[in-house]
């Protein structure tokens, strides 16, 4: 099958310019001007449009059973979304059970992730440390390119590390040459804090952003970098919401530390005045952690995106019905945690900051696509515009309007963080391992199109 992307502008990282694309089976195998049609081709016209790499979403939690319930989003719906909103590409992360293996935890999340309509990976979690995990690393890295591993600092009695776990983890990445990954909020603090406000009577929403303030996020991710620069460790620190998790890690690479920064749309445009609504359903539907912050964060943290502090812009994509979120209707602590953003993210960023001169749209392929590719080992072949790449393209046009709904959009639930808002630009078409899965407006992404990408260094 052959697809010819004609006469639009081609985005990367680093420049713009006029050409079409020849997509070969899976792979992008011309770029030039005026490339004739090969017989049979399927021509796409870009004109007036801009072709961008697919987005890549290096932090989802599909079908993750979490708090006695199950995200709403499964690996088909989930990838059904990411594509319609020009992602092709995510990492997942398999979370083993206590006193389980790591190796059943992968098969698991394979499993699930057979029915994924695009290509996919995960990290794997890491809720405790004995000698069988840390053998276990090392077979997850060599043999399954699973070259990242994630520890929670927050989740007091489900799946935090304590201070010696987390030494010995970061020092068994090092070892074996994998990247460490934090949740950076300090799970004691917010542990106290939630019983507190409990004992007070405090039961509803408003109660979430009180019992995990910024400085809980702030001592976390200072002590994470502490401990992997002592180790002398790369480290990625997810979903940075706040003024003190940026200025730790803003300090850390002045001093050349190897700190990677990610953030999400919603802490980017979002604050925490929503908690306060008398709607349970609209307040509980943003409970996520970190949760969103005070007015000001966001400044901050847009700071940090554009001076290249935070270089990936993911989602945290984990989604739950309203029903779902009613679970903690007596109780803020057992609202299920997270939000559902996977179709949004390029939309949002592209309004947010590319329609505001905050950032370029080069900057905007980096954020959202070729950073992570390249975080993750997974770049040249994804992230990139270049011949024998994966053809994973998306074809954007930056004057088109659209409203942003849970009644239009493809995620798996009812609530979407950005109900109402107008937007302009757009993604109009997907091209998923050189297939055109999503064709202005119509979705055609079919049940387990996706394949599972190995990381392994030197096989990318
Ligand atoms: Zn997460």
């Amino acid at each position: 099958m052959a697809i010819l992307i004609k006469g639009g502008e081609v985005v990367t990282c680093e420049r713009s310019f006029r050409a079409d694309i020849l997509c070969l089976d899976q792979t992008i195998t011309q770029i030039g001007e005026e490339i004739g049609p090969p017989s049979g081709c399927h021509v796409i016209d870009a004109a007036g449009a801009l072709v961008m790499p697919g987005g890549v979403d290096p932090h989802t939690h599909l079908q993750l059973p979490v708090m006695d319930t199950v995200v709403a989003d499964d690996f088909l719906t989930g990838s059904q979304a990411a594509i319609a909103g020009g992602t092709t590409t995510f990492i997942d992360f398999a979370i083993p059970e206590k006193g389980g293996t790591l190796t059943d935890a992968l098969q698991q999340w394979q499993s699930w992730g057979e029915a994924s309509a695009c290509d996919y990976s995960l990290h794997m979690t890491i809720v405790e440390w004995n000698k069988k995990i840390s053998k276990e690393m090392e077979l997850l890295t060599l043999k399954h390119g699973i070259t990242s591993f994630k520890f929670y600092l927050a989740y007091k009695n489900a799946i935090m590390v304590n201070d010696e776990e987390l030494i010995a983890g970061f020092m068994r990445c090092k070892e074996i040459g994998a990247l460490p990954m934090v949740h950076a909020e300090n799970g004691d603090l917010v542990y106290i804090k939630q019983q507190l406000l409990k004992a007070k009577g405090v039961t509803g929403p408003s109660g979430h952003p009180i019992s995990r303030p910024s400085c809980v996020e702030g001592e976390a991710t200072l002590r994470a970098i502490t401990i992997a620069e002592l180790i002398k460790t790369p480290l990625y620190v997810a979903h940075v919401s706040c003024q003190e998790a940026c200025d730790a890690i803003h300090a850390a690479q002045t001093r050349g530390l190897p700190i990677i920064g990610e953030t999400l749309p919603s802490y980017l445009t979002l604050d925490d005045s929503v908690y306060q609504s008398k709607d349970f359903d609209f307040a509980a539907g943003h409970v996520m952690s970190p949760p969103l912050r005070p007015k000001g964060h966001s400044d901050r943290l847009w700071q940090g995106v554009t001076n290249g502090e935070l270089t990936v812009i993911s989602t945290d994509h984990c989604p739950f019905t309203k029903e779902q979120k009613r679970m903690g209707t007596n109780d803020f602590t057992k609202i299920p945690n997270g939000t559902g953003t996977i179709e949004d993210r390029l939309a949002i960023l592209w309004h947010q900051g590319v329609n505001s001169g905050k950032i370029t749209p080069e900057q905007f392929v980096a954020l959202t696509s070729t950073n992570a590719a390249k975080t993750f080992n997974l770049y040249p072949r994804k992230g990139s515009i270049q011949v024998g790449a994966d053809a994973d393209l998306l074809i954007f046009d930056p004057t088109k309007n659209r409203t942003i709904s849970a009644a239009t959009h493809h995620q798996n639930n009812d609530f979407n963080l950005f109900e109402g808002k107008n937007i302009q630009g757009s993604v109009v078409h997907t091209i998923v391992g050189g297939r055109h899965l999503f064709n202005d407006g119509k979705l055609l992404a079919n049940k387990g199109e996706g394949r599972f990408l190995s990381r392994i260094k030197d096989k990318c």
